[in-house]
């Protein structure tokens, strides 16, 4: 019996939030008196996986079969499910990404598991019941949830759990194979085309993101932007009314009909606060408001504020990040 963490991995890297997430299971794990082990999805190395020690993991199963490369739900979800069989998990933790929400449910029809998505802390052990606490209507809330039944399906929201760092302990690499057949991958991508992300940086995986909003007055304004965000190492991103008009593109938009992040920090320039906006943004650790209207609805969400002209403010502001270095 173990715990099973499904981690993600891209280009031979296994990804941040998944780092929290095998710390997360191996937590659940020692709470139960057992072992967590990993089953990796995506292009990963072994190095990059044997490093998955220093989360807390003891046992890392991959299948190098390539067509795994890229997001298939069908063989991802048959795969996770194999593991989970041979490892007899009673819990699988997994990344409450796009991925781990479309295999999270799958997973719970396939394996008759409860599920919680959304889920921001360790649980509470109640006998064979887990409480675990969830973020909810768009993270204005939170709501206590019951897990119950012999398996529990636990999707962990970015940023949520510190990842743990135990230098030098090394997890041991295993080849696995699910059996995948032909049609397991019917819903294979035919091409994968990676959006164009300013400074390389991915929105949904970052660490910082520097937004802009109405306020940035056109397009040809963004240079500001780009520049504090290639100081920085961020991404970047932007309102709705901003996509709309095409001053930037769609993957950039973050709230309620568009993205979600959870980045460090969250830097917005000439955005007013929104509750659509906020839905996709409020669970950044440290958000940084720059608005000139000191009633501008954002200033209520941020940890910082500054009342200001953004063409004034955005230049010094990326002066002083690039002196500090
Ligand atoms: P504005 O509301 O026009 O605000 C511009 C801000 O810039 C103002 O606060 C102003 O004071 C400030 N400003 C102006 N000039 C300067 C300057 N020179 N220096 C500094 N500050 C300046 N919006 C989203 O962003 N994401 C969503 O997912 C989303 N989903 C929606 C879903 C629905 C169903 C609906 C109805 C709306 C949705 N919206 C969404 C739209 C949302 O309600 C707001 O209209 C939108 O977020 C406003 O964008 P904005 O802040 O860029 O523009």
């Amino acid at each position: 019996m173990s715990v099973l963490v499904v981690v993600e991995c891209d280009k031979g890297e296994v990804k941040k939030s998944s780092l929290e997430v095998a710390s997360y299971g191996a937590q659940v794990a020692q709470m139960l008196g057992t072992t967590a082990t990993a089953v990796a999805v995506g292009e990963a190395s072994e190095a990059s996986l044997a490093q998955l020690g220093e989360q807390g993991i003891t046992k890392v199963l991959y299948d190098a079969e390539p067509r795994l490369k890229d997001f298939v739900n069908g063989a991802y979800t048959k795969l996770i499910a194999a593991a989970s069989e041979q490892e007899q998990a009673k819990v699988i933790v997994l990344a409450n990404s796009n991925i781990g929400a479309a295999v999270g449910s799958r997973l719970a029809i396939r394996l008759k598991a409860s599920l919680a998505t959304n889920v921001v802390e360790l649980p509470q052990a109640n006998g064979n019941s887990f409480m675990v606490k969830r973020g909810a209507f768009s993270g204005k809330a939170f709501a206590n949830v019951v897990l119950s039944g012999d398996r529990k399906i636990i999707a962990v929201k970015k940023n949520s759990i510190e990842a743990l760092h135990n230098a030098g302990q090394t997890a041991q690499v295993q080849s696995f194979s699910a059996q995948l057949a032909d049609a397991d991958f019917t819903d294979a991508p035919k091409q994968v085309v990676m959006q164009d992300q300013a400074g390389g940086v991915l929105l949904p995986e970052a660490d910082k993101v520097v937004s802009g909003g109405r306020g940035m007055k056109g397009p040809e304004n963004w240079n500001l932007i780009e520049d504090l965000a290639k100081a920085l190492g961020a991404a970047t991103a932007c309102s709705k009314p901003v996509s709309d008009v095409d001053w930037r593109p769609h993957h950039e938009h973050v709230g309620q009909t568009g993205i979600t992040v959870s980045p460090n920090l969250y830097i917005a320039c000439g955005i007013s606060g929104a509750i659509q906006h906020l839905a996709g943004v409020n669970s950044s650790k440290v958000i940084v408001v720059i608005n000139k209207d000191p009633e501008a609805p954002f200033f209520k969400a941020a940890d910082y504020g500054i009342v200001g002209d953004v063409f004034d403010v955005l230049p010094k502001l990326t002066q002083a990040v690039k002196e500090l270095g």
